[in-house]
């Protein structure tokens, strides 16, 4: 598996066109990348099946996601929650905590109300067309084309991150690719290049992801092992590492925050974020912006001196990027706590031995690796 790949999905999900299918295929393009995919592609997990779950959950987990950091989330989920049922009787507690780390945890709570609704309303068994997928919570025009050519063979395009760059280039659009034109212009493309009726939907698109993924590189595209390079404008015209283009986005927010650990050798107090908030359900030290550090630390019945400073934390999100100063103080035993501000609902001294069972972001694990408070030897995940 190549070490600079991009597995990013869903940004499309939102934009799916209804353009109509045309014919014209150009099937010694198709015929080439199938070849190729049959022989290099990568033995992932949720290629071993065809269950509609599981391409359902991997294809959640995949947005936004890369594929190395998504294999043990998908193993570990389908351990514990391994059919639908049993991912609508969990509470939502128990799924943000198998989700933990993982972020875009609005990802998780959709497809937790989606499985309710399957049940609820179709017996159990995800719908087969793409139109009736996109009507569950979290499936959008990606996610119901990937579902219905993977699991159930319909003749379905998908248009991914990965798909949207092979295709700018196969075609050389020079065009923003997150335009609404071009985005509409790719998906007919995708359908256009769907086999018919004796091919494999799911393994073609897979093939072109596939392609996006390990080959056709965002920055550095691998044309020389391409097996569709004598097939490709931007190639030919030497243009590749120049599209896609796209519009530079806006650059993300700067946020400042504090995070107070108090820990013993037993636990350490943690926070829960109120369901509405970013972070929502998630447990943390308990945390404010800076100019409310004053507050926390009242809050929390301490002084400043009580208080070391012990490193700084930096994490990225999609709109921000947050610098998370962290102190850390002594959990004394009969200390009582109050919920510490308006973000949170609830407060708790959690033993180390429960906190892998707690749902976190992965802002808390680095928060807790700075402090060194975790007993020697908790992997803290
Ligand atoms: Fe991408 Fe290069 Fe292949 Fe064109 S030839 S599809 S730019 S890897």
């Amino acid at each position: 598996m190549s070490s600079t790949e991009t597995a990013t999905r869903g940004p499309s999900d939102r934009r799916g066109p209804v353009a109509p299918a045309s014919s014209g295929l150009p099937s010694a393009l198709r015929e080439k990348l199938l070849d190729w995919y049959v022989t290099v592609r990568r033995d992932l997990p949720w290629r071993r099946t065809r269950d509609p779950y599981a391409v359902w959950l991997s294809e959640t987990m995949l947005q936004q996601t890369r594929v190395e950091t998504v294999v043990p989330y998908y193993q570990r989920f389908m351990r514990e929650l391994p059919t639908m049922a049993a991912l609508a009787e969990a509470s939502e507690e128990r799924v943000l905590a198998l989700w933990s780390g993982l972020g875009y945890y609005r990802r998780a709570r959709m497809l937790h109300a989606a499985a309710k609704e399957v049940v609820r309303a179709h017996g159990g068994r995800l719908p087969t067309e793409a139109a009736e997928l996109r009507r569950l919570e979290g499936i959008g025009a990606y996610t119901a084309g990937a579902i219905a050519s993977i699991a159930f063979a319909r003749r379905e395009a998908v248009v991914d991150g990965n798909v949207a760059r092979v295709l700018a280039r196969l075609h050389a659009i020079e065009g923003d690719i997150r335009s609404s034109r071009v985005v509409t212009r790719l998906w007919t493309l995708a359908r256009d290049l769907l086999p018919g009726a004796e091919g494999d939907p799911g393994d073609w698109n897979q093939a072109l992801m596939e392609l996006g993924a390990t080959v056709c590189l965002p920055r550095l595209p691998r044309c020389d092992v391409c097996p569709v390079h004598d097939q490709c404008a931007a190639h030919a015209r030497g243009i590749e590492r120049e599209l896609p283009r796209s519009v530079p986005k806006k650059r993300p927010i700067v946020v400042r925050r504090l995070a107070v650990v108090l820990a013993s050798p037993r636990a350490v107090l943690l926070a829960r974020r109120r369901a509405d908030v970013l972070f929502g359900g998630l447990w943390e030290p308990p945390t404010s912006s800076n100019e409310g550090s004053g507050d926390l630390t009242a809050r929390l019945g301490l002084r400043a001196q009580d208080l070391e400073h012990v490193g700084d934390v930096v994490h990225v999100l999609s709109h921000r990027r947050m610098t998370v100063e962290v102190r850390r103080g002594r959990l004394e035993r009969h200390a009582r706590f109050e919920v510490p501000g308006p973000e949170y609902d609830a407060i708790e001294r959690v033993d180390w031995s429960r906190i892998e069972h707690l749902a976190r972001a992965a802002l808390t694990r680095k928060i807790l690796q700075v402090a060194k408070v975790a007993p020697r030897g908790l992997r803290l995940t």
